[in-house]
């Protein structure tokens, strides 16, 4: 789950990090009021779920609170990555000496949390990680000590020559350190941290990631979730209990299983086709499953065939058929759709099918060559 740069700076102010204060704002008088009372330049951030808002032209100063009002109305309805901005944070201004970056993801590769730390802030970093990678310094955590006072000086002088500010940086990734562990995140970042021309270490942007399995057992966390800077269709799949994650391809998936439902991405892409997401309607079925399973595939514009590939256990086959029978009264299909279903109530679920003018199919290989056939108008191999 993604959480606003406010959110995350809540969160890097309970752990001590320097921050500067700051507050939301969804209206450009409201962005006036708060500007008013800093008494001074602040910036206005877009609040969306996405980075480079700087570029996007989502962070800009304001000398004044009529300044702050104006940049607001300009901000708060832009487009940045496709994502509508709703909300702006107001903050004042710091006076920036030096940019670097801080963060820390969990590492798939070493299994392990991983600091990345690079005197070359502000910008993209992985930008620097392609041209400049000796700009970086990797720090794989042990979680058995937590980051080490050694380790979190050695980063701190990566960064700052100056003892002080190496020291203040130490303390800070120390902080950061255990708002990620606290956050149960799979990442967390500060970019910029900056310096300020009196010499203070100060974090100015804050991103974190909270790992969605963490959820359950942070309440407090999981109250943060804005389903208004999330894509429609992963909202409309958590709220329909499907495990659903959007992709770029064209062939829309509804499957059983999450075993099956990446078999059957493999071989989506083993016979020339992409996927156009991974979807899990889960072990146990009942039609209703099926029915938002087909409503959310079907809203994406990309979608040109779609395919269903049910292995019967729990999950009753006729289920499935009526599921789809149900969704496509209410909802006609435009996009072809092939479907293979076999074991539980399988003779049932086949007669629901032709009932209704739908063919099934046994075998896997020949549904997907088939979906991915249609879905690229017999173009792929
Ligand atoms: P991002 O582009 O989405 O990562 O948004 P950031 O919060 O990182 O802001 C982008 C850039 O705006 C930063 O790298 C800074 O150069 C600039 N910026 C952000 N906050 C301030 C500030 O308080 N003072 C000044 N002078 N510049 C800022
Ligand atoms: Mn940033």
């Amino acid at each position: 789950m993604n959480i606003h740069e406010y959110q995350a700076k809540e969160i890097f102010r309970r752990h001590g990090i320097p921050v500067p204060p700051g507050e939301v704002a969804t209206t450009p008088e409201d962005a006036e009021r708060i500007a008013r009372s800093f008494g001074t330049t602040v910036v206005v951030k877009a609040q969306v779920h996405a980075g480079g808002r700087g570029k996007a032209g989502g962070v800009k100063l304001a000398k004044t609170p009529a300044d702050a009002k104006a940049v607001a109305s300009q901000i708060l309805g832009m487009q940045i990555k496709g994502l509508t901005v709703q909300r702006v944070l107001v903050t004042p201004a710091a006076d920036i000496a030096t940019e670097a970056y801080a963060g820390i993801i969990v590492d798939r590769a070493s299994k392990r949390a991983v600091f990345m730390v690079s005197p070359a802030g502000g910008i993209d970093i992985e930008e620097v990680a392609a041209k400049t990678p000796e700009k970086i310094l990797r720090l794989p955590v042990d979680p058995r000590y937590g980051l080490l006072g050694f380790e979190a000086l050695r980063m701190g002088f990566f960064l700052y020559p100056d003892v002080k500010q190496a020291r203040a940086a130490a303390k800070i990734l120390q902080q950061l350190y255990a708002a990620f562990t606290a956050s149960g995140a799979s990442l967390a970042e500060i970019n910029p941290l900056v310096t300020t021309p009196a010499g203070e270490v100060l974090a100015l942007d804050a991103k974190m990631v909270i790992d969605d399995n963490e959820l359950d057992r942070r309440p407090e966390l999981a109250a943060l979730r804005d389903d208004s800077a999330e894509a429609p269709s992963e909202v409309a799949a958590r709220k329909a209990n499907l495990t659903f994650i959007k992709l770029d391809g064209n062939v829309g998936c509804v499957v059983n299983g999450a075993g099956l439902a990446m078999a059957t991405m493999d071989l989506v892409k083993y016979y020339g086709g992409e996927p156009a997401n991974f979807l899990d309607i889960g072990g146990s079925s009942n039609p209703e499953k099926v029915v938002n399973a087909l409503r959310i595939i079907t809203a994406d514009p990309n979608v040109k065939a779609i395919l269903f590939n049910i292995f019967g256990g729990i999950t009753r086959t006729d289920d499935v058929a009526n599921g789809i029978v149900t969704a496509t009264r209410s909802n006609p299909l435009t996009v072809p759709i092939v479907i293979r279903l076999t074991g539980t109530n399988e003779e049932i679920a086949v007669k629901i099918l032709q009932e209704h003018g739908f063919s099934a199919m046994t075998d896997m290989d020949e549904a997907v060559q088939r979906a991915v056939a249609l879905a690229t108008g017999g173009k792929a191999a």
